[in-house]
């Protein structure tokens, strides 16, 4: 799952990373009283799970309540990259005296963490990593330890940093490591990373993604999912535990066992060309021994989506056996009812 810049924030502080006072906002009307809270110079950042806002125009400084009111109503709605804006942060500004870059994040393909660090932070680091990347250090950091001082040390010199603000730097890494591995993140991205004209070190921006599979574990993540995103039969799949995802076509699918579902879905989609392009509606696995329960509840969720006109049930004999499935589906048309022959 992907935060919102105003959740990382919040996960910053929790750790004691610094950051500056932020208040949410879903109208200017909030906005402009935001900013009156907050006083001073204040930073109106669209609130979009993309990168970018800043080119986009979903970042702008505003020097008083009223340009607050004023930007929040030019952000508020503005669509960044298919991203419509729903909330703005309205955060209190920062002086810059210079913009850097840390991430950590999970490398799958060496199948442990890596953490990268610049001094020259503020531009897209894919452009940095492109064009400049002797400028951009990575170094490989051991998920067993995370970033402790040694780590963090090493990361400064790698990156450059100057001797008299190596110091400062390595104490806001640790506590970014803290965010990264207590938190069970898969991404931890501050661009920028700023010092303050005073020498303070700030995280302005947060990028963060959390494990899913960490769920069980971290009870209090549930509350930054955002509902208005969510489809809402994923939601009542994810509540009843079944592996489902809404597709757009308009043969529902059941099957046992994430291989062959996957299969059927190519399949019904190949010998859809044939009809006029019709394709699946969705993946569901109901897994191996699945119940009545189980198929009343997966079959509930497939003709709970409108453009559902058939349900392809696709199931293994194997630990399954297929007469329980039969009966099952049997049971879960009992349970179903009349919402079921529709
Ligand atoms: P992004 O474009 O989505 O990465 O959004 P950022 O939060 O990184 O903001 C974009 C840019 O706006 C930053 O690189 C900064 O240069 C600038 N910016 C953000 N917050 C502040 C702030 O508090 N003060 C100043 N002076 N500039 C800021
Ligand atoms: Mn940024």
């Amino acid at each position: 799952m992907d935060l919102f810049e105003y959740q990382a924030r919040d996960l910053f502080a929790k750790h004691g990373v610094p950051v500056l006072k932020g208040i949410v906002a879903t109208t200017p009307e909030e906005a402009k009283a935001a900013a009156e809270e907050i006083g001073g110079l204040t930073v109106i950042k669209a609130q979009v799970k993309t990168g970018g806002r800043g080119k986009a125009g979903g970042v702008k400084l505003a020097k008083n309540p009223d340009e607050a009111y004023e930007y929040a109503q030019q952000i508020l709605d503005m669509d960044i990259k298919g991203h419509t804006v729903h909330r703005v942060l309205v955060a209190q500004g920062a002086d810059i005296a210079e913009e850097y870059y840390f991430s950590i994040l999970l490398d799958r393909a060496n199948r442990s963490y890596l953490a990268m660090c610049s001094v020259e932070g503020g531009m897209e680091i894919e452009q940095l990593a492109a064009e400049r990347p002797e400028a951009l250090a990575k170094v490989e950091v051991d998920p067993l330890v995370g970033i402790d001082s040694a780590k963090a040390q090493e990361i400064v010199e790698a990156a450059g940093f100057s001797a008299e603000l190596q110091p400062k730097v390595v104490e806001v890494l640790v506590k970014l490591g803290d965010v990264f591995k207590k938190e069970d993140a898969t991404l931890v991205e501050v661009n920028p990373l700023v010092q303050t004209p005073e020498g303070d070190i700030l995280a302005l921006d947060g990028k963060v993604s959390l494990d899913d599979n960490a769920e069980f574990r971290q009870p209090d993540h549930v509350a930054l999912v955002d509902k208005s995103a969510e489809n809402p039969l994923e939601a009542k799949a994810k509540q009843h535990d079944l592996n489902y995802v809404k597709l757009d076509g308009e043969v529902g699918v059941v099957g046992n066992g994430a291989g062959l579902v996957m299969s059927t879905l190519d399949v019904v989609a190949y010998a859809g060309e044939k009809h006029g392009n019709v394709k699946p509606a969705n993946f569901l696995d109901i897994g191996g021994g699945a119940s009545a329960e189980v198929m009343a509840a997966g079959l509930e969720i497939i003709l709970g989506d409108e453009q559902v006109k058939s349900v392809f049930v696709n199931v293994f004999g194997g630990i399954t056996s297929c007469d329980a499935v039969a009966e099952g589906i049997v049971k879960a048309l009992e349970i179903l009812g009349d919402s079921a022959t529709k």
